[in-house]
């Protein structure tokens, strides 16, 4: 088995289910007392997001090829960022160490095709749904159409994330608001939505979307542990 080599705490409450996926999973598939082996460089969210909120993504490539370092030289033998916005520098993550990079974006993109769909919903931060390394590789790497909520649902997408799941606050208004960001999007021709953001899973499921979901989280832990057994 491969280790795998997380970077967290972006947030831990996304983190922490990473951690129980890959464990349950490893388990289901190897029985017994089996386990994922893993490392995690976990940071404070609190600095990520003040530099993330301030533009300062510099300093955010140098956090995060920094961890990606430390993941290496721990022993892990893949990298896997915790987090769809962070991915923004996943390419210079990639070049800063000599392990792979299991990118995010990559098995959600191929499980979507898989089921047959084309015309996604983007719901994550307004990072994600706005810049282009994101919606990009949806749409060239793997010719996804993505459609993301208008100014107002994406303001409201993003405040939820920040105010609320990253703080483990879980509220039944923000879920109804999320409802309805999904309808509009199904209402554009969404026929499937991406949970891009790693907290989303905290709030919505299945019962809250008419179509079907993709949750990043559990899609790229699942992806980690094929890979850590492959
Ligand atoms: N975990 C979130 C994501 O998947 C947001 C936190 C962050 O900005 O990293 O994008």
């Amino acid at each position: 088995m491969k280790t795998i080599g997380f970077i967290g705490g972006m947030s831990w409450e996304s983190s922490a289910q990473y951690y129980r996926i890959v464990n349950q999973e490893v388990r289901a598939r190897l029985g017994g007392a089996h386990s994922a082996k893993s490392l995690m460089w976990s940071m404070d969210f609190g600095e990520i997001e003040r530099l993330q909120h301030s533009g300062n993504w510099a300093a955010l490539s140098d956090e995060m090829t920094h961890a990606a370092q430390n993941v290496e030289r721990g022993g892990a033998d893949f990298i896997v960022i915790c987090t769809n916005t962070m991915h923004w520098m996943a390419d210079e993550v990639a070049a800063a160490v000599s392990i792979p990079l299991l990118h995010i974006a990559d098995p959600t993109a191929t499980k979507i095709k898989g089921a047959g769909l084309t015309r996604i919903g983007l719901l994550g931060t307004a990072f994600t749904m706005e810049q282009d390394f994101y919606k990009g590789r949806l749409a060239q790497k793997f010719g996804l159409d993505v459609l993301v909520p208008d100014d107002e649902d994406r303001k409201t997408v993003h405040r939820i994330i920040y105010t609320e799941l990253v703080a483990g606050r879980i509220e039944d208004a923000s879920r109804e608001a999320y409802r309805a960001v999904i309808r509009r999007l199904v209402d554009n021709g969404a026929q499937a939505i991406v949970l891009g953001c790693t907290e989303i899973m905290l709030l919505i499921s299945a019962a809250d979307s008419p179509v079907p979901l993709f949750d990043t989280t559990e899609i790229h832990a699942l992806a980690a542990v094929d890979f850590a057994l492959a």
